[in-house]
């Protein structure tokens, strides 16, 4: 897609560095990029990642994650925000905190456990996750573990989507975006407000390098929000991204390679 001219839309991730460029601080640029923002950074934590899972993760000071955030929005200012891994409990409150009077769309990718099942949020930070920063989302996107962790209930159908689409709800988002990915056949997915259901639909693509997926998602919705869409527009859009993204994914290191920005 075209850069526009001028000063593009500004866009801001708050997440986790992945040193293999896969995943993480690094796909959310890349997507914000290529959807024609202009992305900024608050990293969260830096792990030593590469296509073989997570060797290593290392959680930034509060204070650094406030400094980093006051640096951007007192200065250049943000038009969206998208929050992806925040490590600890702590990390989640400094980041609801600072998002709560921000007044911009928010998505919330509640990121949990990596495809490799390495942690990538404490256990003990799930409650902050419900009762802080769920409150403050525009839009929440969880896939199926993380809404099993989040709220209980085991998706298996696509009945249990709109069980599963509710309880998130009720923790406060404006919109519940639930990615049934995990499910056998298409990757499903249904957004909601309470009020209207947008299903999305994309066919069950053969690749199995998708390193990335949901950074790649939840970012692509905050730049299309960043461009002045409206939430199902803005999820629509995105759905299309991430599934280009993924049939363009390619095989890198001896594991799992990433989706790929460039298609
Ligand atoms: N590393 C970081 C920093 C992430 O934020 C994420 C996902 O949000 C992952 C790794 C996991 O990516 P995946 O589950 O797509 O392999």
């Amino acid at each position: 897609m075209a850069i526009p001219q001028g000063t593009p839309p500004r866009v801001l991730t708050i997440a986790g560095s992945d040193s293999g460029g896969g995943a993480g601080i690094q796909a959310d640029l890349k997507t914000m990029l290529a959807l024609g923002t202009h992305g900024m950074s608050v990293l969260t934590a830096v792990t030593a990642q590469n296509s073989l899972g997570v060797q290593g993760v290392w959680e930034l000071p509060a204070d650094a994650v406030r400094a980093q955030f006051r640096a951007v929005v007192d200065d250049i200012g943000v038009a969206a925000v998208k929050t992806g891994m925040l490590a600890t409990a702590e990390l989640v409150e400094t980041v609801a905190a600072l998002l709560g009077p921000l007044g911009v769309p928010v998505v919330v990718d509640p990121v949990g456990v990596s495809k490799h099942g390495d942690p990538l949020l404490a256990t003990d930070a799930l409650d902050a996750v419900r009762t802080r920063l769920l409150p403050v989302a525009t839009v929440a996107t969880p896939n199926l573990p993380e809404v099993a962790q989040l709220t209980g209930v085991t998706v298996r159908d696509e009945d249990d989507l709109r069980r599963a689409a509710e309880a998130v709800l009720a923790h406060g988002p404006r919109w519940a975006l639930v990615k049934g990915g995990h499910l056998p056949g298409d990757a499903t997915d249904l957004l909601t407000d309470g009020t209207t259901e947008h299903w999305l639909r994309a066919p069950r693509l053969d690749n199995r390098h998708t390193h990335g997926t949901g950074c790649t998602y939840a970012s692509a919705i905050a730049a299309r929000l960043a461009v002045g869409d409206e939430v199902p527009e803005a999820v629509a859009a995105a759905k299309e991204y991430v599934t280009g993204a993924i049939r363009a994914g390619f095989p890198l290191g001896a594991g799992i390679g990433p989706v790929h920005h460039g298609h």
